[in-house]
């Protein structure tokens, strides 16, 4: 049995596999969440593959540590965050064993976040390993959001994360649909590279809330790169974001 943990609510992103734009979404997710006020912290649990310290713009800055314990880094977007890439050099978590990894996450989610936090969102490692297992059992998320493209590889793993989490009681809030549709930025036209409309099918067939689409946008590419998340801007991709963080957002009040 898991105990009641006190604190801010979890929420897992997760995906069946790497690649898909699990960290682009969560990183998005959590500054559409703040924009919308809510106060929210992101744990970068993508430990053999951080990328959030790119997303966010803090590479290579070192967090303070109180009590052993480390301090979340602040960023411009009203998100504080904390990642593996913060607290080891590059590649050095790729040589460890699952409980070092389950281990780590316990650090991550243990620390110092500010007392208002109200939830915490979870950028998981791709699959179905120690990490999101001690995730399930440990630190029960109150819910999970699963992303794919919408290729059938990608999507059959998807659903095997998805039963991961049902078969821990930890309710799937739905599924997002990534790099869905490319509009040429020259022409306009729209094409679909990797299909479309796969992950809605599939959450239909699953019985599964479906949350949006997120198109395949050079911008969105070269905002992560940058440190300049789309949704924290105005411009044409912020949009996807903010609209799934809104059915986010009514998931978490309706739990509250
Ligand atoms: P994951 O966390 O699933 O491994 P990432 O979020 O790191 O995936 O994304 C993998 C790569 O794809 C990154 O270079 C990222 O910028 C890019 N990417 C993610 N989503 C999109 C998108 N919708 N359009 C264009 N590039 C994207």
């Amino acid at each position: 049995m898991t105990a009641e943990r006190k604190g801010p609510m979890i929420i897992a992103v997760g995906s069946g596999k790497g690649g898909v734009g699990k960290s682009t979404l969560t990183a998005n997710l959590a500054i559409a969440l703040a924009k919308r006020g809510v106060k929210v912290g992101l744990v970068d649990a993508d430990i053999y593959g951080p990328s959030q310290p790119v997303i966010f713009g803090t590479q290579g800055a070192k967090p303070d540590a109180r009590d052993n314990k480390p301090v979340p880094l602040a960023s411009d977007f009203g998100v504080d965050h904390l990642s593996m890439g913060h607290l080891v050099a590059p590649g050095k978590a790729l040589a460890w064993r699952g409980p070092m990894a389950a281990g780590a996450l316990g650090q991550l989610i243990e620390a110092h976040w500010s007392p208002d936090t109200e939830v915490l969102l979870i950028d998981l490692p791709p699959g179905t390993g120690d990490v999101q297992l001690t995730m399930v059992q440990k630190f029960k998320p109150a819910g999970a959001v699963l992303v794919s493209t919408p290729q059938d590889l990608a999507l059959i793993d998807a659903a095997r994360a998805g039963q991961l989490f049902d078969t821990a009681g930890v309710p799937v809030i739905g599924l997002v649909e990534n790099m869905s549709g490319y509009a040429c930025p020259k022409c306009g036209e729209v094409s679909d590279p990797f299909g479309a409309g796969g992950v809605e099918a599939a959450a239909g067939r699953l019985e599964l809330p479906f949350l949006g689409r997120i198109p395949l946008s050079m911008e969105i590419r070269q905002g992560s790169d940058a440190g300049k998340p789309p949704a924290a801007g105005d411009g044409p991709n912020a949009a996807p974001f903010h609209a799934i963080a809104e059915k986010l957002a009514e998931w978490i009040s309706a739990r509250n």
